[in-house]
């Protein structure tokens, strides 16, 4: 086994509601809330002040709104956000080249190694957070520990404003009391499921016997005992390395025509797919490029929340995308481009517990065997 790592989780606490409190003091203490107020708005971020009241982020507004009816509502302000996001992400640089972004307000570093310049690793967190505290007037939480999945948890246990460093070695004592919701990956159905076996605490996934679990669980139910134990080996440098993978097509003519237009966004996303998993990675994010007649291009992204490999997954995200552009706007296109963004160790993620998703995964690159030993034209994608 390698030497052990010293990783960090660096988080921001409340980040958008801090952001506009860090540029208008008036708001520190309101019950605030950053988000659409419109009818079919969504709180993309609560205070704590409004947290106590039950309101969460990616609750419908209406909702938020009948739990804390004197909260103050905010659109959010995505240049500023971007603005602060960079000076963080820069401060964190300062620190280690291995940093790994996750969000606006989040990121790993690994910091091994680090102690002759930075001293003990709690010193060099304690310096970061009274860096972004000075220079972004944000607070932050880290969790310190030798793997990216139990930093997380850390920082997340400790929020708002905490360190918390779990040493090597006591990574599944420390995870075992937890409910197994706090394992990244476990949703709700995931969580019903392990209930249902009597499941309850990480502890008890950690101790679980594979075979019956797997039942239950499919075949990731080897990793997922890992994962409750703390183990963890996922790679963080060679993931901030990681690019993108794209494709894009010139037409003859231009076209408007939105059955061509979808058919032509499929084949470039399976062929971006298949790519993709011949590098052995997941993307976290997709990406569509559209060119009208008049050389206007317009880039669009979706993040969802868990990767993907599979084609069924960046087809469908690639195909909203394209919705959303030409609603937009409506006019003859003359290129189109599929990509995917954000690459990272599929190791890093217990995306695969969902179902769906490792269908699509195995299902995928089923069919790049297939391709690959019989031609390109061999196989159709079902129907159309
Ligand atoms: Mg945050």
């Amino acid at each position: 086994m390698a030497a052990e790592r010293t990783i960090f989780h660096v988080d921001i606490d409340a980040f958008f509601a801090a952001a506009e409190r860090s540029v208008n003091p008036d708001l520190i203490g309101k019950l605030l809330i950053i988000g659409g107020s419109g009818g079919r708005g969504v709180v993309a971020c609560a205070s704590y002040e409004v947290r106590p009241f039950g309101v969460r982020s990616a609750m419908p507004m209406s909702r938020a709104l009948r739990l804390c009816p004197d909260a103050l509502v905010m659109s959010s302000s995505h240049g500023l956000y971007g603005k602060i996001s960079k000076s963080f992400m820069a401060i964190l640089r300062d620190y280690t080249p291995d940093v790994q972004v996750m969000s606006v307000d989040e990121a790993y570093m690994d910091m091994t190694g680090s102690d002759g310049l930075f001293g003990p690793p709690e010193k060099a967190a304690m310096d970061i957070k009274r860096r972004v505290r000075e220079e972004l007037k944000l607070t932050a939480s880290i969790g310190i520990a030798p793997s990216r999945l139990v930093a997380k948890i850390a920082s997340d246990e400790r929020k708002p404003d905490g360190i918390f460093t779990v040493p090597p070695g006591d990574e599944a004592a420390y995870l075992a009391p937890m409910p197994v919701r706090k394992l990244p990956g476990i949703g709700p159905r995931a969580a019903e499921k392990l209930g249902r076996l009597g499941i309850q605490t990480l502890g008890q996934l950690a101790a679980f016997p594979e075979g019956p679990l797997r039942r239950e669980m499919g075949n990731q139910s080897a990793r997922l005992i890992e994962r409750a134990q703390g183990i963890d080996d996922s790679d963080l440098s060679s993931e901030s390395k990681s690019k993108s993978i794209s494709s894009e097509t010139t037409f003859h003519e231009d076209t408007t025509d939105r059955a061509f237009l979808d058919r032509t966004v499929a084949g470039l996303a399976e062929g971006v797919g298949r790519r993709l998993r011949r590098t052995g990675k997941h993307a976290r994010s997709v990406s569509l490029k559209l060119r009208y007649s008049d050389f206007t291009t317009l880039t669009r992204h979706n993040t969802p929340h868990v990767s993907f490999d599979g084609d069924d997954r960046i087809v469908e995200i690639a195909t909203a995308l394209l919705e959303a552009t030409l609603k937009h706007r409506n006019a003859p296109v003359r290129l189109i481009g599929v990509g995917v963004e954000n690459l990272t160790e599929p190791a890093a993620q217990l995306s695969l517990l969902d179902p769906a998703v490792s269908d699509d995964s195995v299902i995928s690159s089923t069919l790049d065997k297939i391709r690959d030993r019989f031609g390109e034209d061999s196989v159709s994608r079902g129907p159309g």
